[in-house]
């Protein structure tokens, strides 16, 4: 099975630029934040060039795009200004994604559900659904996929139950999925290394394979339950090269885009994880 793998890349430069980094690295997938990371939009990304480069992705036999919200958006927020300003920001990315996704390529926006603050989860849940629900009134060309959390701080999301519970109060639920993150969790107190079947047959129960849209590729600098979200680079983990090798065998999940988010060591680093994991295949 080929899979679709890639790492997170830098806008910097364009759309054309990003597919060149892609190219570079051996890619057949990969992410970008379409904002600064403080929640400024992109200039790089013109959208007029949207729809090009989505024909362009597809034409070359690219799997799902997997773009990454950015960490400043709190759908869980105490403050009604942040939790719209995430509202407004992610409708904006939504209509900036659009064009790509209906030249025929395959597209999704994954997002951190959100930190509830001290609210309290149940609270923190029913924010995030409330807030999609917004969203999607207004825009709902790209589904949007809510991120397995490592349940650093007040995360929502940090076990399946809880991306579960936000997902049920989504109305229109063909709006919503799921980012499988390897390292997040690990960090969660899910056993992938020692139970990886038990741990893959309780996604299903709980929330469904077909639910699950994407994988973020991380090893974890902490064991299993430390809740500290630290990458790894591949292989030099918890997770570790036997988990990997099963990952990528896995017919439910090797079909999935999946995306490194790990140190670049050397500019050589991504691609040298993606040709390690290519080999990983049986
Ligand atoms: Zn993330």
């Amino acid at each position: 099975m080929e899979l679709f793998i890639g790492s997170h890349l830098s806008t910097t430069g364009g759309w054309n630029a990003l597919l060149k980094r892609s190219h570079d690295e051996g890619g057949t997938a990969f992410a970008f934040f379409p904002r600064s990371p403080y929640g400024k939009r992109s200039k790089a990304l013109d959208p007029t060039q949207a729809a090009e480069f989505g024909a362009r992705l597809k034409a070359q036999g690219y799997g799902p795009l997997v773009v990454h919200a950015p960490y400043v958006y709190n759908l869980a927020g105490k403050d009604e200004a942040k939790r719209q300003f995430a509202i407004e920001a992610l409708i904006e990315d939504i209509e900036l994604l659009t064009p790509i996704r209906e030249a025929g390529q395959e597209t999704y926006i994954n997002i951190h559900p959100g930190s509830h603050v001290g609210q309290g989860a149940e609270t923190g849940c029913q924010l995030i659904s409330e807030g999609l629900n917004q969203v999607f009134e207004r825009a709902n060309g790209i589904p949007v996929l809510l991120e397995t959390m490592a349940g650093k701080g007040t995360e929502c999301g940090r076990s399946f139950e809880e991306l579960a519970t936000i997902m049920n109060d989504i109305d229109n639920k063909a709006n919503v999925g799921i980012t499988f993150d390897t390292c997040h969790v690990l960090d969660a107190g899910y056993d992938l290394v020692n139970h990886y079947d038990d741990v893959m047959n309780q996604l299903d129960e709980i929330i469904g394979f077909g639910k699950v849209k994407a994988i973020h590729m991380n090893d974890s600098q902490f064991g299993l339950g430390s809740h500290k979200d630290r990458h790894a680079n591949i292989g030099e983990g918890q997770l570790g090269i036997p988990f990997f090798t099963r990952l990528v065998n896995d017919p439910m999940m090797a079909k999935l885009p999946m995306i490194l988010e790990t140190k670049e060591q050397t500019p050589n680093t991504h691609r040298d994880e993606i040709a390690l994991l290519r080999s990983l295949v049986k």
